[in-house]
């Protein structure tokens, strides 16, 4: 049992079990997807030693596989990194895991999404100013400035602007999580080609 506390706010309550995900290629390709976003600084850790961005895939209805938690050091990540998140609640707060890991610590916000849309397939959550401020800037989705990441506010607000949109992939900012962006569809490809598209046009001008 482990209750998350960061930047002074308690987040969900975890419980995990050891265990290993089982590794598929959706895994396989995520981790790629990640690597590449890591080699851009879109995932990493801040010179406060505090690591940002994870990555998921939905594996069936309710349950997905996510990056640990505090693995933004690592430049490839090893199977024991990942973390098959069984059963949250939104309601309760809570997140029921199985890995040798922690699962992520914004776990509640990427099941929150799964739970959205049954369409979406994977879930990356990366930190960029010059893509977070353009975002804000050009009126794309957001979350509300005073909702802060890792509540259940921020996954109440995250199902709202889910079940807002239409079409995948879909990319938006989150106002009260400075820098904090999040792409979601229906598989890695498509959610690292829309990201990544984005990212570049802020590299060009
Ligand atoms: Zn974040």
């Amino acid at each position: 049992m482990n209750t998350y506390v960061d930047d002074g706010y308690i987040k969900y309550t975890s419980k995990r079990c050891d265990g290993s995900v089982v590794w598929s290629e959706d895994l396989e390709a995520l981790n790629r997807s990640r690597t590449n976003l890591f080699d851009l600084g879109l995932i990493g850790v801040y010179a406060n030693g505090v690591g940002f961005g994870n990555l998921s895939v939905r594996t069936d209805e309710h349950q997905f596989v996510i990056t640990g938690s505090a693995t933004g050091a690592s430049r490839v990540l090893q199977r024991e990194q990942f973390s098959l998140v069984e059963s949250f609640s939104v309601e309760r707060n809570t997140v029921r895991s199985r890995g040798p890991l922690h699962a992520s610590s914004e776990s509640m916000t990427h099941g929150a999404i799964y739970q959205g849309n049954p369409a979406v397939g994977c879930v990356i959550h990366v930190h960029n100013r010059l893509l977070f401020d353009r975002l804000l800037r050009q009126g794309y989705p957001a979350t509300p400035a005073d909702v802060p990441y890792g509540t259940p506010a921020m996954a109440y607000a995250v199902q709202r602007l889910v079940r807002a949109q239409h079409g995948l992939p879909v990319v938006f900012a989150m106002a009260g999580h400075d820098e904090g962006i999040i792409a979601y569809g229906a598989d890695v490809q498509s959610v690292h080609a829309q990201l990544h598209g984005l990212f570049q046009g802020t590299q060009d001008s």
